[in-house]
């Protein structure tokens, strides 16, 4: 009998998702659950939004067991890593509490089960990129953490999956609000630096077969499909295309997302300075997928397809004749579109 590569031993497939009431945490708990995996879901203790109670509610219908807790207390976390005999730890904690996984790292050790942690990452390779403040102190942060996880022994994966499919405006809070633009483009420097952008539904489901793929032990694993990689006059053409007219475009300088960065208003700073590290210096592209601890997603899963950013484009087309039926030319100045008001914590890759 052939054993399949990405198959390691008997095990329970008992998944804790932190953060899954977030926006990152959503698609993997979502992936977890529709992969028939035992997926239990750790909530911040206290009131939630409702958008949030919803979609709790939502994972708990899918088969989600519900769990209460802050990952910075580390008693409770080990007492419940040990009730529930979790296996895998994924954590998608937002940019304001990636310290707090110290604790959670700690208790994973010392309880001494889990088979797999994945830290809060899902974004770029935070030892190769260097973003400018403020956005180097999340990346600061993100590797203080990195480092914990190793000297802790405990087998990690890093998902690097790069730029979420939504538009990168420079000047947003989170990628979760905005669809792309109907008035005009804001094109960095000479528009020409590329990028990879992957529906949030491909994080998910790449993210959750890596956790007991043994290939994917302690590796950083980079997102980079073919199919998703757009400069942002490229971005701005298959928009123009899907809307079916032209708009105008704005250069927006390195200079003047330096001057942003610089403010260190956050979020806004830290997004200015991640657009600055993918749009000016070319962080996602600037190096090859070749150590010895990195590993291309899709060299593992050959037979599983990415969304194509066109597909993605068309879901925005789609909520924006939701939301803005019939885009007659008053609606067209509406800059950066909301689809839905939700919390905005600052973060971003
Ligand atoms: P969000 O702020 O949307 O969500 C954070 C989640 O973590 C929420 O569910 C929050 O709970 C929970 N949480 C925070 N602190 C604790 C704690 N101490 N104990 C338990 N739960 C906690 O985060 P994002 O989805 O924006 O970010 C997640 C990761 O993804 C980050 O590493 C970020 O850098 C990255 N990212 C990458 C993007 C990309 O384009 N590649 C885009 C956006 C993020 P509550 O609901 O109570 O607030």
């Amino acid at each position: 009998m052939t054993v399949s590569p990405s198959l390691s031993v008997a095990r329970n497939g008992r998944v804790l998702i932190v953060g899954a009431t977030g926006f990152i945490g959503r698609f993997v708990a979502e992936a977890s659950l529709a992969a028939g995996r035992p997926t239990y879901v750790l909530v911040r203790p206290g009131p939630l939004h409702p958008s949030k109670a919803d979609t709790v509610k939502s994972f708990k219908h899918k088969g989600a067991i519900i769990l209460h807790g802050l990952i910075s207390d580390k008693t409770l976390m080990e007492k419940i890593l040990r009730e529930h005999e979790i296996e895998t730890v994924i954590s998608a904690v937002g940019g304001a509490t990636i310290l707090d996984q110290i604790a959670l790292v700690e208790a994973i050790a010392a309880v001494g089960t889990v088979k797999r942690f994945l830290p809060s990452e899902f974004g770029h390779d935070v030892d190769r990129a260097d973003p400018v403040e403020p956005g180097l102190t999340m990346y600061e942060e993100k590797r203080k953490v990195r480092r914990w996880v190793e000297k802790s022994g405990v087998a990690y994966t890093y998902i690097c999956c790069n730029s979420i499919a939504s538009w990168p405006y420079f000047d947003n809070t989170h990628p979760s609000e905005v669809l792309p633009p109907l008035d005009r483009f804001q094109i960095y420097g000479d528009g020409t630096v590329k990028a990879y952008f992957v529906d949030g539904t491909d994080i998910g489901k790449f993210t959750i077969k890596t956790v007991d793929d043994i290939r994917t032990i302690n590796k950083n694993i980079h997102f980079r499909p073919p199919s998703n990689l757009y400069d942002i006059n490229g971005l701005a053409s298959l928009w123009e295309k899907k809307i079916g007219r032209t708009l105008p475009r704005i250069t927006i300088t390195e200079n003047h997302l330096l001057a942003l960065a610089a403010e260190n208003r956050i979020p806004e700073s830290i997004v200015a300075s991640f657009t600055h590290d993918i749009f000016i210096k070319g962080c996602q592209v600037n190096f090859a997928v070749e150590g010895p601890r990195d590993v291309e997603v899709g060299t593992l899963y050959p037979g599983d397809s990415f969304r194509t950013l066109d597909e993605c484009f068309n879901d925005f087309l789609l909520k924006l004749k939701d939301n803005l039926e019939p885009v007659h030319e008053e609606n067209v100045s509406t800059k950066n579109a909301v689809v839905e008001s939700r919390a905005v914590t600052p973060t971003c890759a």
